[in-house]
């Protein structure tokens, strides 16, 4: 899989996508924990409420009421679990860094990923998002189009921590790159490498093995 070649015909195809959309590096995070199991659209709104209740700052969420901040993201599926989790990350940086991001950020890939890792509803994807959005870390972080994608151009069966590897072997240690080459992933797989791919118009229709009938 030639992934400096497959970086290279999805931005001429797409252009840059300009990822991650926000205002501060607080709000990549919280993005980055609502977005799972729902869409984008959705998470945009309920930041918008949060933020037109002026909570999206480490230390107003840290003392929120649950109650208040379910109200303001119920548009979100798993809402309830979602507060919990964007609450006990804004006390956990409160207490444990001064609701500071550069002293979270301040250590090692390592330490900060084992430490994101610890909390409440933050998997692999989701620390590696953030490492890489909010953190400027050169991190890939693997997702389900991800996933997909690779194993249609022929590398199945690679664990996370594989794939992720073998993305940061191959590609330039460029935090840009990294950034471009996620959001064009997912592009990729919401408008072509679907559950039933549009093969015969895909911009990697020459790389891919995988044809769709
Ligand atoms: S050619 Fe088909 S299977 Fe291959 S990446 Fe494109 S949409 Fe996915």
């Amino acid at each position: 899989m030639r992934l400096n070649q497959i970086y290279q015909t999805l931005l001429e195809h797409f252009g840059k996508q300009h990822w991650w959309p926000a205002e501060t590096r607080f709000e990549v995070i919280i993005g980055a924990i609502l977005i799972q199991q729902t869409n984008w659209i959705a998470v945009e709104r309920a930041i918008e409420n949060l933020k037109s209740e002026g909570l999206l700052n480490p230390t107003s969420l840290a003392t929120a009421s649950l109650e208040r901040v379910q109200r303001l993201i119920r548009n979100l599926n798993f809402y309830r679990q979602k507060a919990r989790r964007i609450v006990n990350f804004s006390r956990h940086l409160v207490e444990r860094h001064d609701g500071s991001l550069d002293k979270l950020f301040g250590k090692s890939i390592e330490e900060v990923r084992k430490e994101l890792l610890s909390l409440d509803g933050i998997g692999k994807e989701t620390a590696d998002s953030i490492l890489l959005y909010a953190a400027d870390m050169l991190v890939f972080p693997v997702d389900a189009y991800t996933v997909k994608m690779c194993e249609r151009l022929g590398c199945k069966d690679l664990r996370y921590e594989e794939l992720r590897n073998l993305f940061e072997r191959s590609l330039p240690e460029d935090l840009e790159v990294y950034k471009e080459f996620h959001a064009l992933i997912d592009k990729l797989g919401k408008m072509y490498c679907k559950s039933k791919p549009r093969c015969s118009s895909c911009p990697l229709t020459d790389e891919c093995g995988f044809k769709s009938s």
